[in-house]
């Protein structure tokens, strides 16, 4: 069979120490650089968010010495808890990319600095909520399903504007852009597919949006297929395994309902 080519490579797995985070972050930093490179696009363009789900705190402290000081999580309880016990660290902000129920925004309103998967009003009504109860601020990102998948979180790309439009009432929400996770699968042109639709929607939104709302960023693209979502526009790309490791648990932990194929990298140990 062949592989998703979203399947990342296993080449990171043995990170533990901060020379190896160093060298995995470096790697992925290159690759993104050359394939921004490739299609004329300023590498500078390009942020890398570390996606750090399942790695333990004692990790995570190397990883930051190796230069990390944003990190993409996908459950909120998580990474509350890892911004607790993190919290003596100056400077470390958390980026909430994971599906959230309503009645957990207070977490994400207490301790992120970002959150990539707003795909409803009741959401954003309790963010705002919780918001203004810490006297905080957060950017925000809407999640789309490009894929078509029933199985996946996010609102379908012709209900975006709708949604959208309905935003600036929340003003403690500051919309930066979208975010998408593409299709699961070893058609190239499939998962293309996806981060161009993700593409054309920003195009058209930038046009059609609120006023005073500028949506320009374009997250998009993880371990497995960042190259492609590069060639595509993405301006930001979430990369766990290629700098972490394999991941001892499937992702349908993460992702309710995934039943892909992705196959576990040959060195799980690491973890
Ligand atoms: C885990 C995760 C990623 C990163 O996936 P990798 O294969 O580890 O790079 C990206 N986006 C979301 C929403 C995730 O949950």
């Amino acid at each position: 069979m062949t592989l998703p080519v979203n399947t990342p490579e296993p080449a990171a797995a043995h990170a533990s120490s901060i020379e190896d985070f160093k060298h995995n972050l470096a790697s992925i930093r290159a690759r993104i650089d050359a394939a921004a490179r490739k299609v004329g696009r300023d590498p500078a363009s390009i942020r890398l968010l570390p996606v750090s789900k399942t790695v333990p705190e004692d990790r995570l402290r190397l990883a930051v010495a190796a230069g990390m000081d944003f990190l993409g999580e996908n459950k909120v309880q998580e990474a509350a808890r890892k911004a607790e016990n993190l919290a003596d660290i100056p400077g470390l902000k958390f980026s909430v990319i994971g599906n959230l129920q309503t009645n957990k925004a207070k977490f994400v309103a207490k301790f992120a600095d970002e959150f990539q998967a707003l795909d409803n009003i009741r959401q954003a009504a309790a963010l705002q909520r919780r918001l203004e109860a810490e006297d905080r601020q957060l950017d925000v990102f809407v999640q789309v399903n490009t894929s078509n998948e029933e199985s996946k979180f996010g609102l379908p790309p012709a209900e975006v504007q709708e949604f959208v439009d309905q935003l600036p009432q929340f003003d403690r929400l500051h919309v930066k852009g979208l975010m998408t996770l593409a299709l699961f699968s070893d058609d190239k042109e499939a998962v293309r597919a996806c981060f161009v639709r993700l593409r054309e929607l920003r195009d058209m939104l930038r046009e059609s949006a609120p006023e005073g709302m500028e949506i320009e960023e374009l997250s998009m693209g993880m371990s497995g297929d960042f190259e492609l979502a590069i060639q595509e526009g993405a301006t930001v790309v979430r990369v766990g395994q290629g700098i972490f490791g394999a991941r001892a648990l499937p992702d349908s932990h993460y992702w309710p309902g995934f039943a892909g194929e992705k196959p576990a990298a040959p060195n799980t140990a690491a973890q």
